[in-house]
């Protein structure tokens, strides 16, 4: 299989092909499909597997150009660190080059003030940690109701880290309406949980 048969949006394609990549790994050439078919996706698979690209290909293509309005977000992903964050962000950049997607960034050690400059301009992507994410929604500075989709990344680690609660209050005020994309390395049982409660009938893919 190469890219060609996954039927992404042409401009996303020659993002890739700038990046030398000509064939999908194992997880982006069954999570692709489904992501763009519009179902949630259990991804069970570590890091160096392609899975970032797995959801960033498919997120890029179903989001199109750039129509955020001030305030409500259109597509969520949650990162458990700022590092992380940073390299989803890195990496909807590089596949992003053709779209004109506007992009934010909501994590700690950084001024609130920049973080909501780019909140009222409208953002079509939102990588956040969840602390820093829920201290903008509770200043009232943020509007969950206009995400699509969701992404929960490393979501084993977000466990490790303390997040579940956090996660649990963010999912309860997105759309019921809305993607959900769970990626974990392993599946203990406080994350199967999770996927039971805020997804719906997802496909599941264990690379
Ligand atoms: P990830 O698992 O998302 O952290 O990605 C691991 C590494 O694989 C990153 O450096 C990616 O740039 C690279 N990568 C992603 N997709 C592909 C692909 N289809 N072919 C070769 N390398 C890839």
């Amino acid at each position: 299989m190469t890219f060609d048969d996954l039927d992404l949006d042409p401009r996303v394609l020659s993002a890739v092909k700038e990046t030398g990549y000509t064939e999908p790994t194992p997880i982006q050439a069954q999570a692709i499909p489904a992501i763009i078919q519009g179902r949630d996706v259990t991804g069970i698979a570590q890091t160096g597997t392609g899975k970032t690209a797995a959801f960033v290909l498919p997120m890029i293509h179903k989001l199109g150009q750039g129509r955020a309005k001030a305030r409500m977000p259109r597509t969520l992903i949650l990162e458990p660190t700022r590092e992380l964050a940073a390299q989803v962000a890195d990496n909807f950049e590089k596949y992003g080059v053709n779209h004109k997607l506007n992009m934010a960034l909501l994590i700690g050690g950084v001024s609130f003030a920049d973080q909501d400059k780019k909140l009222t301009a409208g953002v079509d992507v939102l990588i956040a940690t969840p602390g820093r994410l829920m201290d903008h929604f509770e200043r009232g500075r943020l509007l969950m109701t206009g995400v699509q989709m969701l992404v929960i990344d490393e979501a084993d680690r977000m466990l490790d880290m303390g997040f579940i609660p956090d996660i649990e209050k963010i999912c309860k005020l997105l759309p019921p309406r809305r993607q959900t994309l769970l990626f974990s390395a392993t599946m203990p049982p406080e994350i199967a949980k999770l996927t039971k409660q805020f997804q719906n009938d997802p496909k599941q893919i264990e690379v």
